[in-house]
């Protein structure tokens, strides 16, 4: 057996509705701009006729379970929220067709994809990676894994409230990108594998958010999600 210098790091996991085992986290995987409103509102709209769906990764340490109080980041004057639904693998694929991509689904969760925008924005307008602006502690927040294995979601509402006003207000329905187009796409890159996330992308109405704020959010059908920000470190 192996000997290790220092404590290895627990096994980054979620819970999962229903049962008590606990779903162990692999890859988190996001896509960028997959709802036009939001495309429009970042200042660059998509056209899928002539575009393929882009991500980012965040380190799986960055994750942080649902009800969790964050404290509000370094290095940012504009820490904004992203609500997503989230998709959880359970079964690997490498070069999935759509018409099998749900043979790899678990369930799914409701997801923030808290992002420092400010610097993801000089990161995008100079050219250089996302990182600092994506890669944040604490900040690919996730609920309860919701089992729901072999099953396409490609409707229901996603919505967020902050403070208990509405914030972002959408469906599903509307992703550039639906589950099995992103599931196909992305394995042509990844040999995806039981455990990893892909955050879908978040719909319009993104902002910011300050010490005290209490977020709430629910994809329909799936799961509710809750966080609240700290004071600054
Ligand atoms: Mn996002």
């Amino acid at each position: 057996m192996a000997v290790y210098v220092f404590p290895l790091a627990p096994v980054l996991s979620l819970p999962i509705k229903g049962i008590s085992p606990l779903f162990p986290v692999q890859r988190l995987f996001f896509v960028g701009r997959n709802y036009h409103a939001h495309a429009v509102e970042m200042g660059k709209p998509v056209d899928k006729t002539v575009e393929r769906p882009f991500y980012f990764t965040k380190a799986p340490q960055t994750l942080c379970a649902s009800g969790s109080t964050v404290a509000y980041p370094p290095e940012t004057a504009n820490f904004h929220f992203e609500m997503e639904m989230v998709v959880a693998l359970g079964k690997p694929g490498f070069r999935v067709s759509q018409a099998h991509a749900h043979e790899l689904i678990y369930g799914y969760a409701a997801g923030l994809d808290m992002t420092r925008r400010d610097l993801q924005l000089v990161a995008r307008d100079k050219g250089r990676p996302w990182d600092l602006g994506k890669d944040v502690e604490h900040s690919s927040v996730c609920s309860e894994i919701v089992p729901m294995q072999g099953q396409i979601i490609d409707s229901g509402a996603i919505a967020l409230e902050v403070n208990g006003q509405t914030k972002q207000s959408s469906d599903v329905n509307k992703l550039i990108w639906n589950v099995r187009e992103i599931i196909a796409d992305l394995s042509l890159f990844y040999h995806l594998r039981a455990g990893d996330l892909i955050y879908t992308g978040t719909p319009e109405g993104v902002g910011p958010v300050v010490p005290g704020d209490t977020l709430t959010g629910r994809v329909a059908g799936v799961a509710e999600i809750a966080l609240t920000i700290g004071p600054a470190e």
